[in-house]
């Protein structure tokens, strides 16, 4: 659902719900091999943003450290991820773009890690592809 600052979303069962207060969403597609296997797809749409504009309003969220600066919230009855943090040294955080209730409009920009993309999936758009991280972003771990 979407309202005048912002957008809401919510895991599989229901019990996390989140807000995120933020009026434009941005998509990077992901096609890094924990992406993959987290959400269980060819690739994750993750949508970036600054970690006060992402608010938990119900339910409590488990976490899974899925590299050594990385770490992944979910939900602890139904496993949605809902949050993934530390990819990036300036404290931002993803929110995977499935979860947001309905279909509130999400500008993809770009595609990363496209070097560990599977065979089977082929990219038909024409925005930048990356090996791995853009230039400019500080990733904290090795990519
Ligand atoms: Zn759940
Ligand atoms: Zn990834």
């Amino acid at each position: 659902m979407t309202t005048d600052n912002g957008h809401s979303g919510g895991c599989l069962c229901g019990a996390v719900r989140f807000r995120v207060e933020r009026i434009h969403l941005t998509g990077i597609n992901c096609y890094c091999e924990m992406c993959r296997k987290a959400h269980g797809g060819a690739f994750s749409t993750h949508v970036p943003m600054r970690r006060d504009q992402f608010v938990l309003t119900s339910g409590s969220l488990a976490v899974f450290n899925s590299s050594a600066e990385g770490r992944r919230e979910y939900c602890p009855d139904c496993g949605t991820h809902v949050l993934v943090h530390g990819q990036t040294a300036d404290g931002s955080v993803a929110v995977p773009a499935g979860t947001f209730d309905g279909d509130p409009p999400i500008s993809l920009v770009s595609h990363i890690f496209v070097r560990d993309k599977v065979g089977w999936y082929e990219i038909a758009d024409d925005l930048p592809q990356f090996d791995g991280w853009p230039p400019g972003v500080v990733n904290t771990h090795p990519a």
